[in-house]
Parts: structure tokens; sequence; C-alpha cells
């Protein structure tokens, strides 16, 4: 099957509304081309160098998820043209993106990563964090950055019944969120939840974006 014969099948068995992210990293260029060829605009990387190595060279109307923990001193390099920041994980690096969206002179989108899962090793927030965040005087400064929405990732466990319970907490931080800071915004509207093993999951727990990578360009 080819690149673009997988994504064609995840996409038919996913609702239209649901964005499908394709993760490439460590994918080489011929392969990205080849999702791109297909139709494919939506890329998803988590390492900066690589990212800002596959924009040089790739077609500028591609759109670039930053998926991976961001280090603050990295920012700079993919603010002019990063599509959407999945992976948001302490008030520092909001604040850094912000200050690089400012220099910019653009409103950067970001979502805000949630820790869900049972392993210590995985990134992101707990809620009561965000809500300290969203009530600190600085967080009302930031004027460009735009928080589209949450992210998380469940554990790695075959068991379907842990991540089902794990994304439908992501699903409820969300309206939490939604109803209580972001009523009149119906640009908070994104959860970012689901990867190759897990995606059918995600969105029987609403999930509107799937990042998904081994499936389409094999394993790494
Ligand atoms: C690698 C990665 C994915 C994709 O994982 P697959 O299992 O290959 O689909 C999704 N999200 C994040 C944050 C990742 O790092």
């Amino acid at each position: 099957m080819t690149i673009s014969d997988k994504i064609q099948e995840i996409k038919s068995e996913i609702p239209a509304t649901v964005s499908l992210i394709a993760v490439s990293k460590t994918k080489p260029i011929e392969k990205l081309k080849e999702a791109y060829e297909g139709g494919q605009l939506d890329f998803g990387e988590n390492k900066v160098q690589e990212l800002t190595d596959k924009f040089e060279v790739l077609p500028k109307d591609i759109r670039w998820h930053f998926i991976g923990h961001l280090q603050t001193n990295k920012v700079k390099y993919i603010a002019p043209f990063v599509h959407l920041i999945h992976s948001v994980d302490s008030f520092k690096l909001l604040k850094e993106i912000d200050k690089e969206g400012r220099k910019n002179n653009r409103i950067i989108p970001v979502l805000i990563q949630f820790h869900i899962a049972t392993e210590d090793t995985k990134y992101g927030f707990f809620i009561d964090e965000v809500e300290e965040m969203f009530s600190d005087v600085e967080f009302e400064n930031l004027k460009n950055i735009q928080i589209k929405g949450v992210m998380g990732m469940a554990t790695f466990t075959e068991d379907l019944k842990v991540v089902e319970n794990e994304f439908s907490i992501l699903y409820q931080i969300f309206q939490i969120l939604k109803e209580t800071y972001f009523p009149n915004q119906p640009e908070f509207k994104e959860i970012s939840m689901g990867m190759s093993g897990d995606y059918l999951t995600a969105i029987k727990c609403g999930s509107t974006m799937v990042r998904i990578g081994s499936t389409i360009f094999g394993g790494r």
C-alpha cells in the first residue's frame, strides 16, 4: 500500500470533522512529498531542527504542527511559520511563544498539553496548574498567542479501557476549561488526542485531531 492509500484509508474511518496530522518525524523528505502529493497538508514533527530542515525544502502551503517537548530557547526557530504548537507544557514556554509571536508580528496558535497518562515520563499540566496560570495577571498580557484547545497522550498500553478512561478525562478537562475560561470563544475547539494505536478510541471520546505516524509511514 502506498502512503497516499494509507492516508485515504484512515480518512475513510474517521469523521470529516476530525483533522488528520501525518506525523513524519524521522522520515525522509521523499516520504513527506509522497503524502503531500496525495493531498496531505498537515504534518507533525517533534524536533525543532528536523522541522526547520523540512520546512526549508518542502512546499510552503504545508501546515507544520509541533508535537514534541519544546525547549524555550528553540521557540524562535519555529515561531515564524509554525501552524500549531500542540505541546505547551509550562507557563514559561507559553510566555516565550508569546514573545516570539510579537517579534514575528503574528499570533501563534497553541494547545495546552495535559498529563493524562499514568507514566510519569509524559510532559503536561495538571488542571489546577492551568487554572493557576489562567488567573495569573501575566497571563492576561499575552496577546500573541491563541489557545485553541488541549492535547494529551494516553498511557502506552494495549488495554484500550485504560486509554479510553484517560481520553475521557481529557475531554472533561476541555469542557471545564471551555465553560470557565473560553465561553464565547469558538476558536477554543480542539482536542488533539489519538495516535496509530488508539485513534479510533480517541475519536469515540471526542478527539478533533488525530496525530498518526507509523500507520501512515511505517515503523520507526
Ligand atoms: C510520534 C508521535 C505520534 C505518532 O505516533 P504513532 O504511534 O507513530 O502514530 C503522535 N503524537 C506524538 C506526540 C508523537 O510524539
